[in-house]
């Protein structure tokens, strides 16, 4: 088992603790009610989730003598919606869980952003628990306090900053989660290379087959490494007003991308295809080294992600997209770019995202 603090002080202290290891599920009510505790726990999850954790998690709870109730709404990126959002808050208030209730997300990163939106707006917010079970959100989506819903203007649009009490990610459950769900995950985890760690990056060129594998110690590992990447950046800048912005890398073209095919792709696919195209972007402009690129698609091939140019959509929906994005200043669409593999260009003077010229990005999308 690996524990990485999250001292997070900016406004207040909110500092919180991420344990990745096996068998943590038995040990959640002990740990919720030392790190979140409360007289009820509202456990928010989906269609697939619930049937699979969601009655072994309340059932546990219970036998703890911790009142718990479960909410479940249908799995997927399509559903994480303000409908979604609107719906849990209303069961929960009909259930009549009040202020000393803390909010267990117990899902992938659309129920970790959907749950701690309800959780950052119920009642004018009330605490939670992050329970990933997906390598994607227990590598990124459930570490930061980013929480929210996709709107029809685009991706994340509506949300708020809320951070977990704790983060507890049980290896164990990646047991039932489908190959292509775990070869999204490995997408952020290779973005942690990319932007902060080239050591970590070249250890992921050697063990992404053993993590694809679900081999313990490699899951372990690598979950561990990426958070810990993940939580210094967040406590650094918990607001993103400097440098967390380079955990966009990749996104910016990601959230189009996603948006443009109406959420049929998955979100780490998405960012596969978005880092390729934006390492080729950095490549163009002259701020990283000619072979950036070629790297990053390599080590994607082999976790069995895409990395090919966008074809879903034509270059002008997908210019338009991201001139929606929330990364988008006064019209221009920012880039968080590569210098290096294990470096960002940028400064906290300069800033850590480049507005890239409109012709070097249709370019790059149109595979020229
Ligand atoms: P997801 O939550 O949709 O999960 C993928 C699928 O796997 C779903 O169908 C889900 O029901 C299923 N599933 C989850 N756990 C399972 C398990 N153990 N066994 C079997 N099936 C399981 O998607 P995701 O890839 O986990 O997360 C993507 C979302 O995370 C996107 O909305 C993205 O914007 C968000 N995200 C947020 C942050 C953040 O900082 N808040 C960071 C990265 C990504």
């Amino acid at each position: 088992m690996v524990t990485v603090p999250v001292p997070i002080r900016e406004t207040r202290d909110a500092s919180y603790t991420i344990v990745v290891g096996t068998g943590l599920l038995a040990d959640l009510p002990h740990a919720v009610r030392t790190a979140a505790p409360a007289l009820r726990y509202a456990v928010i999850t989906d269609s697939t989730v619930a049937p699979l954790y969601g009655k072994r998690v309340v059932d546990a709870l219970r036998a703890a003598a911790l009142s718990a109730d479960l909410f479940s709404f249908p799995a997927g990126e399509p559903h994480k919606t303000r409908d979604t959002w609107a719906g849990l808050s209303d069961q929960m208030l009909a259930a009549g869980v009040g202020r000393d209730a803390v909010v267990i997300a117990l899902g992938g990163g659309v129920v970790g952003d959907v749950a701690g939106f309800a959780a950052a707006t119920y009642l004018r917010g009330v605490p939670y628990v992050q329970v990933p079970t997906t390598l994607l959100a227990m590598i990124d989506a459930s570490v930061g306090g980013k929480t929210g819903v996709d709107v029809p203007a685009g991706k994340n649009l509506i949300g708020a900053f809320h951070q977990p009490r704790l983060v507890l990610a049980d290896l164990d459950v990646l047991a039932s989660l489908p190959r292509e769900q775990l070869a999204a995950g490995m997408a952020e985890a290779v973005k942690h290379g990319v932007i902060a760690d080239a050591d970590y990056f070249q250890a992921l060129e050697s063990t992404h087959a053993a993590v694809l594998r679900r081999e313990p110690a490699a899951l372990e590992r690598t979950v561990a490494r990426s958070v810990q990447i993940k939580a210094a950046i967040v406590v650094a800048d918990e607001r993103e007003s400097g440098r967390r912005a380079i955990l966009n890398f990749g996104h910016t073209v990601a959230h189009a991308l996603e948006v443009t095919a109406h959420y049929t792709v998955l979100h780490g696919e998405a960012v596969a295809v978005g880092m390729v195209c934006e390492a080729r972007l950095a490549e163009s402009l002259g701020l990283a080294p000619k072979e950036t690129a070629a790297r990053i698609a390599a080590l994607l091939e082999r976790c069995g992600l895409p990395k090919g140019t966008p074809n879903t959509a034509s270059v002008d929906a997908l210019i338009d997209a991201m001139q929606r994005d929330k990364k988008a200043r006064a019209g221009a669409v920012r880039f968080a770019l590569p210098k290096a593999i294990g470096a960002m260009h940028g400064d906290d003077a300069q800033g850590w995202t480049v507005a890239a010229p409109e012709a070097a990005v249709r370019a790059i999308l149109a595979g020229r």
